[in-house]
């Protein structure tokens, strides 16, 4: 259970600790619902994916998709460890810029972005924009050219693949709102080559999250590149660049076991390297988009025991202090966690387990964060530590039942950073006007 934790997780005095810090004290200094980041697992993710690729295949280029989360400090973190950013709005752009991030780096994704992202931008000198549909092809050439700027895009392709992953995880089927399908892709080829503000360097497919088989990362590539070689052909399109996107899956439970970062470059290196091979090809610089397997592990969210219900012989609900609106992802797609009671913590032959429920305390029936989970016995005030919560939790937070969005903290050797506050009933109406 300790390995879905992050690196730095350890076991003293009963009491869980991350990045040397006591999850007790962190609890008692910061409040709860409190997210910790361990710095160490973070960074060591980056250089994971960055080694891994780097070695198969020098021209690669690690690029973090920020909708996992992000914040200007860990932005700046991204930035020291010589990651690129995945955006998907103008805001995530804004918090880059924010952060100081060089926006050549940045890369723009989305199937809808507006005048004003695309403004934005342009008027950023943003790295690449992954261009979508035909709206945006026309739109994007009309901004640029008003700027007097060239800009260099990459045209998300739907490769028809099926990533065999949860439905609402899927994105590069055919029946998809992502990307020109294979259908209308030569078109759009058509279409961009013609626009003289735009500069077509690649092409991008992003096929679906939480991905654990990587043969369709395979039929993706091949089926991309097999495109790129008639697009040679037929329009001299030169393929440049080819951003295989994101989806590496992570392990939630104790019994999953997800590819290492290692097993996916080596599929996605190897079978590039092939076909441009096959096809007479020089080898593209080679953009990968991991959100879920760079952040996800080093995020824990920490809980406070409240309510405690025990329905005889049918459930026993533990209430904690947060729920959907921190975490949406049980209630959004059934997500399963797995739980710790962070001061209780020490494996012992005397300690008296429990089958419980962990209960969000938003008015929804729905919002239940893990349903029956064997715990020792808990009792108001005790401290429930999630693993796995550094992706797709505090990005998709919300203020439902007005609630408070959590503090942040980055722990390190023993030191803990507030990076985010936790939120005031004041900002609930900061932006209200009367
Ligand atoms: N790139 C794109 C275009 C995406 O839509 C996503 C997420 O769905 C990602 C990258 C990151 O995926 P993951 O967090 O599964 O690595």
């Amino acid at each position: 259970m300790l390995k879905l934790f992050p690196l730095t997780t350890k076991i003293s005095n009963g009491h869980i600790t991350i990045g040397g810090c006591d999850t007790t004290e962190l609890a008692a200094g910061f409040g709860t619902p409190l997210y910790i980041f361990d710095e160490t697992t973070l960074r060591s993710k980056c250089a994971e994916y960055r080694e891994a690729f780097e070695k198969r295949y020098p021209d690669s280029v690690i690029s973090y998709a920020c909708k996992a989360y992000l914040n200007r400090a860990l932005a700046q973190i991204f930035d020291q460890e010589g990651l690129s950013l995945d955006v998907v709005s103008g805001g995530e752009l804004a918090i880059a810029r924010a952060a100081g991030f060089p926006m050549e780096r940045v890369h723009f994704n989305g199937n809808n972005k507006s005048r004003q992202d695309l403004d934005l931008a342009i008027e950023c000198g943003i790295g690449r924009i992954i261009v979508d549909n035909f709206y945006e092809i026309s739109l994007l050439d009309r901004i640029a050219g008003e700027a007097d700027v060239q800009q260099e895009i990459l045209l998300r392709i739907s490769p028809g693949i099926d990533p065999h992953t949860h439905a609402h995880l899927t994105t590069g089927n055919v029946d998809s709102k992502f990307g020109f399908p294979m259908t209308q892709a030569e078109e759009a080829i058509a279409a961009a080559m013609s626009c003289s503000s735009l500069n077509p360097v690649g092409l991008h497919f992003h096929i679906g999250s939480q991905i654990f088989d990587l043969t369709p990362y395979i039929q993706a590539i091949n089926a991309v590149m097999d495109f790129a070689d008639v697009m040679r052909a037929k329009y001299n399109f030169n393929l440049q660049e080819l951003s295989t996107g994101g989806g590496l899956g992570i392990a939630y439970s104790s019994e999953s076991v997800p590819p290492t970062v290692g097993d996916f470059a080596d599929t996605i290196t190897v079978t590039v390297t092939e076909r441009c091979a096959s096809l007479g090809f020089e080898l593209p610089k080679l953009i990968v988009e991991p959100g879920r397997s760079i952040i996800g592990q080093a995020g824990v969210a920490l809980y406070t025991v409240g309510a405690i219900k025990d329905i005889e012989g049918v459930r026993k609900y533990v209430s904690v202090d947060g729920g959907m609106s921190d975490n949406i992802r049980p209630s959004l797609y059934d997500a399963k966690y797995e739980a710790m009671v962070a001061n209780k913590a020490e494996k012992h032959p005397a300690v008296e387990f429990e089958r419980i429920t962990i209960a969000g305390k938003y008015c929804e029936s729905g919002d239940i964060l893990i349903k029956d989970i064997d715990l020792p016995k808990v009792e108001p005030g005790d401290l429930i530590a999630v693993p796995c919560c550094g992706a797709y939790c505090l990005s998709m937070a919300s203020n439902y039942n007005a609630a408070l969005k959590p503090a942040i903290v980055l722990v390190k050797d023993g030191n803990a950073r507030l990076i985010r506050r936790r939120e005031t009933y004041e900002d609930l109406t900061s932006c209200d006007t009367v």
